[in-house]
């Protein structure tokens, strides 16, 4: 494969190149099950059968894991069947997790819930407190770190460089959630992570039409294989691949994911400024603001700050529920990275299996996914939500005072 520098050049063209047969610009999907063999296991371009191979799943695979800068990328079905098979794969009944307490609420219950009756234990841990992290680590039995940064929903950064120091030190594999950043803003295998994973649903796709996963991994042996080789076996063994027309169009939005995400984060960064001097708003959680805990260490690491934005109200859990059903333009739904808006009441939609536990989310907080559309619609969108909640409390804010 041609390597390019640019990032865009090569969301571009990395395994993207034209059909050799036809000279088609845009490979085609190759929508088969099985391939014809010239002869008994006499295979004309090394592809048997889908589960294992096939060219249109390869082609984006190749397109990510050079906008990731790893060794391999793996294609799943979605997001959490690529978390799954990446810790099928690597742990072993007995082994324990330390788990960064503030991230997809999905991750949470597949560690917990479906890893856990498995035999492996974990420790959620804050991610901003690095000596929490080391305490959590039990030496010769935890053999992955798992982080997610900017994390969902409160947009906490972690220092990716000081958890891959804790992790390696262990023995351990640092496995990061990227599905916030994307590779534009953030390539995590740069700061000494050994695996990146993605939702591909998300910002990779951008459309919100197509879900999807992936593993990308480092050019990194773990218990005496190479992980891409580990990973890979899983994706066949396992079988939780994603298909032609999904990969097709995973591969379509990554080509755009720069335009996408410098527009996401203008906007975003238009927003949360915005947002702040709003009578009723308490907190706006934003890397990009200047006041936020995590903001010399996001302009470090990341190349953006990113399209979400979390917002606490004044008025308690009462406000942000009306909020978030009063908007008109940002649809109130589950998800995030796509071209539109979207509004999320965490505590009682993504985030409602850690209701009640000690990583439930704040109930007072919204969570927006900024969208491309013009800032100025977003933000009339936003000040009539704003308008339409006071509306509604306007008794109980006096009854406050
Ligand atoms: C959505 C999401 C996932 C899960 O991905 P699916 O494609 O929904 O299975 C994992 N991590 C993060 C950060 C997500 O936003």
């Amino acid at each position: 494969m041609a390597q390019y520098a640019g990032f865009n050049t090569t969301a571009i063209h990395a395994g993207q190149e034209p059909d050799p047969l036809t000279g088609a610009v845009i490979p085609p999907i190759y929508q088969t099950s099985t391939f014809v063999q010239d002869g008994i296991n006499v295979l004309r371009a090394g592809h048997e059968y889908s589960r294992g191979s096939n060219p249109t799943r390869n082609g984006f695979e190749t397109q990510l894991a050079a906008l990731e800068r790893g060794t391999a990328a793996f294609a799943f079905a979605s997001g959490l069947a690529a978390e799954d098979a990446l810790l099928r794969a690597v742990l072993r009944p007995g082994d324990h997790v330390v788990l960064g307490g503030d991230g997809y609420g999905g991750t949470n219950r597949l560690i917990n819930g479906l890893l856990g009756p498995w035999g492996v234990a974990n420790t959620a841990v804050d991610i901003t407190d690095l000596a929490a992290v080391a305490a959590a680590v039990r030496p010769g039995n935890t053999a992955v770190l798992w982080v997610e940064t900017p994390s969902n929903p409160l947009l906490g950064i972690a220092d990716l460089a000081g958890w891959a120091k804790v992790a390696h030190a262990a023995g351990a594999l640092l496995v990061v959630d990227n599905t916030f950043a994307s590779p534009y803003l953030q390539r995590p295998l740069d700061w000494g992570a050994d695996v990146v994973v993605h939702s591909t649903t998300k910002y990779i796709g951008g459309h919100s039409d197509v879900l999807g996963g992936a593993v990308v991994v480092a050019d990194r042996s773990f218990r005496g294989r190479e992980l891409a080789e580990t990973v890979g076996y899983q994706q066949f063994a396992g079988g939780a691949v994603a298909g032609p027309q999904d990969c097709y169009l995973a591969a379509r939005g990554l080509k755009t994911l720069g335009l996408r995400m410098e527009r996401h984060t203008s906007n975003a960064q238009s927003l949360a400024e915005w947002l702040q001097d709003q009578p009723g708003v308490a907190e706006v959680l934003y890397p990009g603001l200047p006041g936020h805990p995590g903001h010399a260490l996001a302009a470090r690491q990341m190349t953006g700050f990113g399209g979400i934005v979390s917002v606490r109200f004044d008025g308690g859990a009462p406000a942000a529920r009306a909020f978030a059903e009063s908007t008109r333009l940002f649809a109130l739904s589950v998800s995030l990275g796509g071209v539109e808006s979207l509004i999320c009441y965490c505590s009682e939609m993504t985030h409602a299996s850690v209701r009640g536990t000690e990583l439930a989310v704040p109930v007072d907080l919204v969570r927006l996914s900024v969208g491309v559309e013009d800032l100025a619609d977003l933000q009339e969108d936003l000040a009539g939500a704003l308008e339409r909640t006071h509306e509604r409390f306007a008794d109980a804010v006096v009854l406050n005072r």
